[in-house]
């Protein structure tokens, strides 16, 4: 139900890991809103939670493997002599909606409607999830990076001009 058993990640994701415990945050979340939730009948709870786990989940998931596959045509699919003339190009995306998203945070805002949308009510548009990039109102304030990424010469091996 949750991590590389429900959905496997290509290397190129780098999100396996993270959308697992992603994953078991959003489970153990709903299943514990629904087990204390009056107005589910107890036979109720558990498919209801996992109804709504899958709902929640699904998007980002999908968003996030969608990723991978970008990152994996950019890094085996590149033109070589583009990238020497520009090697920022294929640098792995770090984007706030995949790494920032406050999954806990998340679940517990769209639990109700997605409750409602279960029971046959409207139909919720799933936004913080990164399937459509928009900003995303559920992020984590990082901490600053504490030590500064440092910055390494890299030696350019189609470059012929230099002796070695
Ligand atoms: C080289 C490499 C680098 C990676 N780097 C990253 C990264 O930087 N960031 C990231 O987010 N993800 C990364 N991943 C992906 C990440 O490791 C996986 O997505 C993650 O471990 C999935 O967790 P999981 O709990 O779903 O599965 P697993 O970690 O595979 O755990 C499943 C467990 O179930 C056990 N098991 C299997 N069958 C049975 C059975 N019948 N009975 C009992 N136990 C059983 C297994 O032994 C295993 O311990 C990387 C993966 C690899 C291989």
């Amino acid at each position: 139900m949750i991590g590389d058993a429900a959905h496997p990640f290509l290397p190129t994701s780098i999100q396996g890991c993270s959308q697992a415990i992603e994953d078991g945050v959003a489970l153990a979340t709903l299943l514990s809103l629904t087990h204390t939730d009056k107005q589910i009948p107890d036979a109720q709870k558990i498919p209801s939670a996992l109804k709504i786990y899958e709902r929640l989940r699904y998007d980002r998931v999908k968003s996030a493997q969608k990723k991978g596959e970008e990152v994996r045509d950019m890094w085996h699919k590149a033109d070589w002599e583009k990238v020497r003339l520009n090697p920022g190009s294929i640098k792995l995306p770090r984007e706030d909606w995949l790494l920032k998203h406050d999954c806990e945070k998340f679940v517990r805002r769209m639990y109700k409607r997605a409750l409602a949308e279960l029971d046959g009510g409207e139909k919720i548009p799933i936004t913080s999830l990164a399937a459509s990039r928009e900003s995303d109102e559920f992020l984590i304030e990082m901490p600053p990076t504490p030590v500064a990424t440092p910055k390494y010469e890299v030696e350019d091996p189609l470059d012929t001009s230099t002796s070695r």
